[in-house]
Formats: structure tokens, sequence, C-alpha cells
């Protein structure tokens, strides 16, 4: 999994780090992020999203294992490309085609141990995370995010397995290793994108939109409680709380933000105009 750093490498890593890097300094590894077979959730990215996703998962972040003691061990992807294995096929019969990335690390006194496991092929599974605009039936093709149909993921109709194609990504957002590889792909989590007339009554659906809004308020709501942490480890513990632990909290925010009503006011104008840093 190791690599050698090339000049060309190194350019492009450059590209993203606050100080020029040389050689020595970094440690390079290749990642599959997604692909387009079928997951255990029964659904699969389509081939024009994989290449989409390319794009919007340079410069993304990587964090090991969801753990705020290891948030400072951190990858960034630098490069990303979409591989097409012609010997492969996907459950649904496509050629199987998947979205590569290389991604690079700063040694430190710290991570030695972390880059031998990268090396090992021991953290080797990662799930990545982000919003997708389209979630087609394969039978019918009607849009789940626009009321969707009657047919049943796994489900068969007249030959036809019954998945969701993820179509038209939005947004990609963090990736993470995962230390157990357990499945047989890298693992994804996808977030919904929010549309306005959602008619479906999916409650996962439903829940992980309420998720979404909790851990986006939480977010706003520490950005005017300082000093406090930094939005990138708000936005980490957040990932890590329930729902309930997510609506208890953001309480004790909102009483800590209308305390703090004149710093409140004087940041909303740059808070709605600008976007968080991570
Ligand atoms: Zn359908």
């Amino acid at each position: 999994m190791s690599e050698t750093v090339s000049g060309e490498e190194l350019e492009k890593i450059n590209g993203y780090a606050r100080e020029p890097l040389t050689e020595d300094k970094v440690f390079v590894f290749r990642v599959a992020l997604c692909d387009n077979d079928i997951d255990r959730d029964g659904e699969k990215f389509s081939s024009g999203a994989l290449e989409k996703l390319a794009e919007l998962f340079k410069g993304r972040t990587g964090i090991f294992d969801h753990d705020p003691k290891s948030s400072k061990q951190t990858a960034r992807i630098f490069d990303t490309w979409v591989e097409t294995l012609p010997e492969k096929t996907t459950t649904d019969g496509e050629v199987y085609r998947r979205l590569m990335a290389k991604a690079y690390m700063v040694r430190t006194a710290s991570n030695g141990d972390l880059i031998s496991e990268i090396q090992g092929g021991i953290k080797k599974e990662v799930s990545v995370s982000c919003t997708m605009g389209k979630k087609l039936c394969s039978v019918c093709g009607a849009d789940m995010y626009k009321g969707g149909c009657d047919h049943e993921k796994g489900g068969e109709y007249c030959g036809k397995l019954c998945y969701h194609i993820l179509d038209e990504p939005l947004d990609a957002y963090e990736w993470s290793f995962v230390a157990v590889p357990a499945q047989v792909n890298a693992g994804v989590t996808k977030r919904f994108a929010l549309r306005e007339k959602h008619e479906g009554t999916d409650k996962s659906y439903e829940l992980a939109l309420a998720r979404e809004a909790f851990e986006k308020d939480v977010l706003r709501l520490s950005y005017f409680c300082k000093p406090f942490m930094s939005a990138k480890c708000v936005k980490e513990l957040a990932e890590l709380m329930t729902v309930t632990e997510l609506i208890d909290f953001r309480g004790r925010l909102e009483k800590q933000a209308a305390e703090n009503e004149e710093v409140y006011k004087a940041e909303r104008e740059s808070f709605i105009t600008g976007d968080y840093k991570m």
C-alpha cells in the first residue's frame, strides 16, 4: 500500500498543504472510496455519480474510527479517479467500476503505528459520506425523493431485481477508516438531499433528516458559544451522539447562546455569508 512519492504527487499534495511538504514528510496511500455494485442497503452508485464524486472528494479529509482522541490523525485526498475492472461484474451485471483516491498524511512522531497499520492493510476499509440528489428505483425509475414507488428493495418484479440507484451527487463530506472490515465493499454512508416536498414515509429517511438538522443546529449554535471547541471537533462529537443526546446538547447550547446575545447578533452576519471552515 505504501508508495514512493513522485514529484507530480508532491506538487498535488502541496496544492492542499498549508506549508510546502517534502517527500520524506508525507505518507501516501490509496483507498477505494465506493463502487457501482449494490451494497448492503440495496443501493448502488451510478457510473456518472462515481465520476462526479471523484471531483467532489478531492481535498476531503479522512478521519480514523470516528474517535475524537485520534482527531488529529487525519489524511487528505489529493487525487481521485474512477477505475474500471473489465473482468469483474456487479450484481446487476454491469462492468465493475470504483472510485479510487490517493491520500496523504503528514508523518509525525505519534502516527507511526497508524501508518504501519495502513501499510499492513489493517485499516483498509473506508466509509464515505455524501449527499445525493436522486435515488432511483431500478425497476421503474421512480425517484425516491419525489414520492417513490411501490417496488420494494430486494424484491423481484418480472425477473428484475429492485434496488436503488444513487445519482447526481450534490456534495461529499468526510471519509473515515473503519477498524473492522465488516463489508465486502467499502461502507457507504449516504446523506440525503433535502427535498421540500418529500412524500415518502421511510422512517430511516425521516430520522436521517432530523439527525442532519440537529447536527447543523449544534454546529451553528456552538459557533456562537465562544470560547468553545473548534467546529471540526463539535462536528465529530455530534456524529457520535444519539439523536436524544443531540437534542439535549442543542438545548444547552441554545441557553448559552441566548446569554451571549450580543455576540450572537454581531456574528450572525458573518455566519450567514460565510461557511464553516473545517
Ligand atoms: Zn419502482
